[in-house]
């Protein structure tokens, strides 16, 4: 078999022919051979690698999985996922760091002691007796999304998800819905677009900044941008559901929550856009845009306890009372507006 290609040594295109040769690479003191295909150059004898081979080095970390019946790191993903778990619930689940198993999904291969930790963390029954002894180490949403999955598959799951969040946001059209029936695409989009444009969304804040862009466009518009409900919580205005609407956006992929440890010991959930964010396609008109950047500016670049402070001495928050449902009317009387 030939092919024309570059030569780096000729500096020309020349006619290459199809060889291959071992490789020999220590992985864990143990030598894994690898046969490399490559091209040889005909006149002056440079060889190169395959591009399809891959890279040499993931192809001997794989071939030592193979030989020891290890855990591929995609394998280890899907077993995580399986379970709607992030790296750091996983991680505290099995009793590991999340360092490690991030290590281990980033390609470090891992010991067959945890491997095999991983490897059961794959059955049901497995996975049911450890929330029984090691729930405790898991967030109240990481062990309910377990029961869940642990009730049955992902189409199961997605929709006693979607089951509880028709329960408990009503779909209407009154003050309450800012006079926009509900629309969990706009949702999504405006959640993808505010985790895009500003730098460190966690939960608090995202869910002041919906707030705000919610009821500033009604301000301005007199419709919501979402339809989505707030209540007034302790930490500010929350949207009704919240919990199913957050497990929905990572169902879809469109966002992915990561557990994050600050410089001053608090944990924290960062929104960051998932794999599939860039499918969601919602065209918001100019009045809508307007208050997407207007938010951007004004609030992007606040703390989560400052945009929390802010959100309670609006007379939205302050004149409704605890779990009760904001009225989007309340949003004439608020701290900021959008500039004629
Ligand atoms: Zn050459």
């Amino acid at each position: 078999m030939e092919s024309t290609l570059f030569c780096p040594k000729c500096e020309e295109d020349r006619t290459f022919r199809r060889d291959q040769r071992d490789e020999e690479r220590e992985i864990r003191g143990e030598k894994i051979v690898l046969t490399v295909p490559l091209w040889v150059c005909s006149v002056c004898g440079e060889t190169i690698v395959d591009d399809e081979f891959g890279d040499p080095i993931e192809k001997a970390y794989d071939a030592y999985r193979e030989k020891h019946h290890l855990l591929k790191p995609t394998e280890i993903q899907e077993i995580r996922s399986k379970w709607s778990l992030s790296q750091a619930g996983f991680a505290a689940l099995l009793g590991m760091s999340q360092a490690t198993i991030n290590r281990y999904e980033g390609g470090s291969i891992q010991q067959e002691k945890e491997d095999e930790l991983i490897r059961m963390g794959e059955s049901p029954e497995h996975m049911a007796g450890l929330l029984a002894r090691r729930g405790h180490v898991l967030t109240e949403r990481q062990r309910r999304t377990i029961e869940l999955a642990l009730e049955g598959s992902p189409v199961a799951r997605l929709s006693a998800i979607w089951d509880g969040f028709f329960e408990s946001m009503p779909l209407e059209m009154t003050a309450r819905s800012g006079f926009r029936r509900f629309d969990f695409d706009r949702f999504a989009a405006v959640v993808v677009w505010l985790c895009e444009k500003i730098p460190v969304v966690t939960q608090t804040k995202l869910y002041k900044l919906l707030f705000y862009a919610d009821f500033l466009c009604f301000r301005s518009t007199s419709r919501s941008l979402t339809g989505a409900l707030y209540k007034q919580m302790p930490y500010g205005p929350v949207p009704v559901a919240y919990e199913s609407l957050r497990a929905r956006l990572e169902a879809d992929d469109l966002v992915q929550v990561c557990e994050q440890t600050y410089e001053n010991g608090r944990t924290g959930e960062e929104f960051l856009l998932g794999p599939r964010a860039s499918c969601v396609e919602v065209d918001f008109d100019d009045d809508e845009r307007l208050v997407l950047e207007f938010v951007r500016q004004q609030l992007g670049r606040l703390s989560p306890s400052a945009i929390s402070d802010l959100s309670h001495n609006e007379t939205a928050w302050k004149d409704t009372s605890p779990k009760e449902v904001i009225s989007y009317e309340k949003a004439m009387e608020l701290s900021l507006s959008i500039p004629d």
